[in-house]
């Protein structure tokens, strides 16, 4: 029977293998979930899953041992039951394993297997009709088979009657039963049936592969007989008592277990029973206004009308959960006091003072005003430089609790606002899914990454968003899966993005930008050994005095381990250390300076010294040394114990190094992680006047390269340039090719000009460019120089790099302002407004050209 109405299940099912039972359509069952297939299966599919009918799986019984169950995928049996996973319960001990609570809906034949590992998924075929629920007044009678067919179900029924009737009515499982076979489609009987009464998992598996329904009744029978066989015994050997009954039927919520399969579960039951009075309970007590309310009752009324093995109890069920979980008039109280909030804001974090004072005005006017209208913070600026630890030390000023939604690479509006819930396995949105997690209605939600949203077919998740934040529509958001308003009005909104760029810009409009630069070294060391150090040494159960880390080491670790804006990769190398010096200290090898054997001698460890050492370096084995070390010296991160834990340096000085050749100089560029330095390297070849760029250009670098080309040729007299064979032109006979390492990143933008001109300039005039200079600027056709963005972050990359001078366009001259005191302290500046200062300062001595003392290029600072 192939189902052509009703609801369709996904043509693609992940398949969970189970060992213990056989799931059958309209039951319920227990599954533990040990193998690692079918644990990557729940990692990647139940407990991420925020996708569209993400929840539904298909079960397959496997009749191999799961103890001789190997890498290899047994083979599969050919027909399984797709399911509604309801719950998922994950555990650590005794070993790591989950239970799953499904739901069977319908039968599916495995048509192809579209992948083995790490859990197998499969192109399926639906094989039994799914409908949606309806009540036992709507069905009609012409839905009965007639025939053969209907004569079977007929007397299935009767038999199964004939069961119920033996049972003891005064249970109310066996009551609800019995109403259930009147509501319950002809059918499905068997499937439930079969479930429920004693029977084993291979007969089990037959009913699973009576794909027929005529075949399904006429296996089914004879075990529903059976039962009613053994009933009758059972009965007159013994006189019925209450737990007698309990035990002639299986009714089954969990899984098969061994010797209690007879037990019916009649506290879940009564459980059940009460369940609706309780859920009732619980809906009129969670203070919801009065639209929800009004859903919510005409919900559980259905609900209870409902029987439990129809999939949509599950998800009416789940609803009402939802619903009563909300927190509808829950909040925490703002305890805002502006002074403790600078205190803490100062205490949390290092240096950033124009974000920090920025803050607290936003806080300040907050309290005076105490309304929550006005622009959204955006924080803007490379990963790892505190945007969000920022938001949640707002949250902590406040009182509030604090959430975090990445919105990264979402692109489905239903991530924001829910699926509609007419599908199985729909789900409510991040927004109302966070509301639930913390449990009030006035967190602080930071909405991470606003530059990163997606667009597809499924809507435009921006403008979704634009509602949430929208303080003008954001008391009724409807969430489609709720499909009824939550005030989120009390919500306070944080936004963070890498670049504006990209941030739509509806969005952008509702939002107050502010910047958050990179850190200079020094910035960097004392964030370490402010916050860094002290937090990772916890997180690893580490006290200072077990670990030290001095100044020198922590700057070693940042310009020789890592090149970044912000502190993310040296909070990890730190991390890298803290383990490594854990795995000692547990291992009760403390040692220090004085004792350590040379480094040799011992390729992993962390406790060497700087080199005077040797006091008990002929000791054969280390363990009377470390007897001999006093217990609590700690163990101090020399450069030695450095290379030894973080392996080799990952950058060196490589800007000297690069510029040995003519045809080489250093640029400097913005990008959403911070500033950057960046070689451009020219060579020419005889040709026919070709000028080729690789590495990714846009378009904009393309034009400053021809314009850079041309200005060149315009003045190769001037500057004296020659091409390969002699001529001034520099193009005749010559083939130029430009290259921007890193070749597999884009780049675009005007501000490589000047560099371009240097690096062509040095390759016709064959001298070598300074070896500690980089530049930055746009260039005209005529030569001058124009300003450009992002001044901060790249003079920060070149000090990084090493850099000792800065070539900037002479209207940045203004920004140099923001760089600290201590890096301009360590730079000379030239501000250049043409191309000839330009070339002027970036040769040593000067370039050949039309400049004059009152040309020379001025240099601002060298404080
Ligand atoms: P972002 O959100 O900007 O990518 P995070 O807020 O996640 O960065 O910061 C990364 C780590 O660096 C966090 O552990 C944070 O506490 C720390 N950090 C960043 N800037 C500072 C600072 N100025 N003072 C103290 N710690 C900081």
């Amino acid at each position: 029977m192939s189902s052509n109405s009703g609801i369709q299940i996904p043509s693609r099912l992940p398949l969970l293998l189970t060992h213990e039972g056989v799931l059958l359509p309209g039951s319920t069952m227990r599954i533990s979930v040990e193998t690692a297939r079918n644990m990557h299966l729940v990692k990647n599919r139940l407990l991420k899953g925020t996708s569209l009918k993400s929840t539904i799986i298909g079960v397959i019984p496997n009749t191999r041992d799961p103890e001789h169950d190997t890498e290899d995928l047994p083979t599969l049996h050919s027909i399984g039951t797709a399911g509604l996973a309801v719950q998922v319960v994950g555990s650590n001990w005794p070993k790591p394993h989950y239970t799953l609570l499904i739901t069977g809906l319908c039968r599916f034949r495995v048509a192809q297997l579209l992948k083995e590992g790490p859990f197998p998924v499969a192109e399926v075929e639906q094989l039994d009709k799914l409908e949606q629920y309806t009540s036992p007044e709507e069905m009609s009678e012409a839905a009965l088979p007639d025939g053969e067919l209907g004569e079977l179900s007929q007397r299935f029924y009767q038999a199964a009657v004939q069961l119920v009737g033996m049972l003891d009515m005064s249970v109310p499982v066996v009551a609800k039963l019995r109403r259930l076979l009147d509501s319950l489609p002809r059918e499905t009987l068997p499937d439930v049936l079969a479930s429920m009464i004693h029977t084993s998992n291979k007969e089990k598996l037959q009913v699973l592969d009576a794909v027929s329904l005529e075949e399904r009744f006429k296996k089914t029978l004879p075990l529903l007989t059976r039962q009613i066989e053994g009933l009758k015994l059972l009965q007159k050997t013994r006189k019925p008592r209450l737990d007698d009954d309990k035990r002639v039927l299986a009714v089954r919520k969990g899984g098969v277990l061994p010797g209690r399969q007879f037990s019916l579960d009649e506290e879940g039951d009564d459980e059940d029973g009460d369940d609706t009075a309780v859920l009732e309970r619980k809906v009129k007590g969670a203070n919801m206004p009065e639209p929800a309310l009004r859903v919510c009752l005409k919900e559980l009324k259905r609900l209870k009308k409902m029987p439990q093995s129809m999939p949509e109890y599950a998800l009416t069920r789940n609803y009402l959960d939802l619903m009563v979980e909300l927190p509808w008039s829950k909040r925490t109280t703002d305890c805002l006091d502006i002074h403790a909030a600078r205190v803490l804001l100062d205490s949390d974090h290092y240096a950033m003072e124009k974000l920090k004072r920025r803050v607290l005005e936003y806080l300040a006017v907050r309290q005076l005003k105490s309304t929550l209208k006005g622009p959204i913070l955006c924080f803007v600026g490379p990963p790892g430089v505190g945007k969000t630890s920022v938001g949640r030390s707002i949250a902590r000023t406040l009182g509030r609790e604090f959430h975090r939604i990445a919105l990264g690479g979402v692109c489905d509006q239903s991530d924001i606002r829910g699926h509609r819930r007419t599908y199985v396995g729909s789900m409510p949105g991040r927004i109302i899914n966070g509301l639930k997690t913390v449990g009030v209605n006035n967190p602080v939600f930071l909405l991470d990454e606003v530059d990163k949203l997606g667009k597809s077919l499924q809507g435009d998740p921006a403008s979704a968003l634009l509602e949430v934040l929208d303080p003008e529509q954001n008391h009724s958001f409807t969430d489609h899966y709720l499909n009824v308003a939550f005030d989120l009005s009390q919500v306070l909104f944080i936004a963070t993005a890498n670049s504006t760029a990209t941030i739509p810009p509806a969005l952008l409009d509702r939002m107050e930008v502010l910047q958050v630069q990179g850190y200079t070294q020094e910035e960097k060391v004392e964030i370490a050994h402010r916050h860094l150090i002290p937090h990772q040494l916890e997180q690893h159960g580490l006290t200072p005095q077990q670990l030290q880390i001095p100044q020198d080491t922590t700057q070693d670790i940042i310009s020789k381990y890592t090149r970044e804006a912000g502190v993310r990769s040296l909070e990890r190398k730190i991390g890298a250390i803290c383990r490594a010096v854990a795995v000692k200290v547990a291992e009760g090898h403390n040692v220090t300076k004085s004792e350590a054997a040379p480094a040799e001698s011992a390729p992993q460890g962390a406790e060497h010294g700087d080199g005077k050492r040797g006091r008990r370096a002929e000791e054969p084995d280390g363990v009377s040394a470390d007897m001999a070390a006093p217990p609590d010296m700690p163990i101090v991160m020399d450069h030695i114990a450095l290379k030894d834990i973080l392996g080799p340096h990952v950058f060196e000085m490589e800007v000297s190094e690069r510029l040995t050749l003519p045809g080489v100089a250093v640029g400097l560029a913005w990008t959403p992680l911070g500033g950057e330095i960046m070689f451009v390297e020219a060579s020419r070849m005889e040709g026919e006047g070709q000028l080729t760029l690789t590495g990714q250009l846009g378009d904009v670098m393309k034009e400053s390269a021809h314009l850079a080309m041309s200005w060149l040729r315009s003045n190769a007299k001037t500057y004296q340039l020659t091409n390969l064979v002699g001529g001034s032109d520099p193009l005749e006979g010559t083939d130029i090719h430009l290259h921007f390492p890193a070749g597999a990143v884009t780049k675009d933008g005007p501000s490589a000009g000047v560099t371009m001109v240097t690096v062509l300039a040095s390759l016709f005039s064959g001298r070598l460019v300074r070896s500690d200079v980089a530049m930055t600027g746009e260039i005209t056709l005529r030569g001058l120089v124009l300003p450009v963005g992002g001044i901060k972050d790249k003079v920060l990359a070149a000090h990084r790099a090493g850099v000792k001078r800065v070539i900037i366009p002479k209207r940045n001259e203004k920004d140099l302002e923001e760089i600290p005191a201590n890096v301009r302290k360590e730079l000379d500046f030239v501000t250049a407004s043409n191309l000839d200062e330009v070339l002027n300062a970036a040769f040593d001595g000067g370039f050949p050209g039309m400049s004059n003392p009152l040309t020379l290029p001025h240099i601002v600072s060298k404080l």
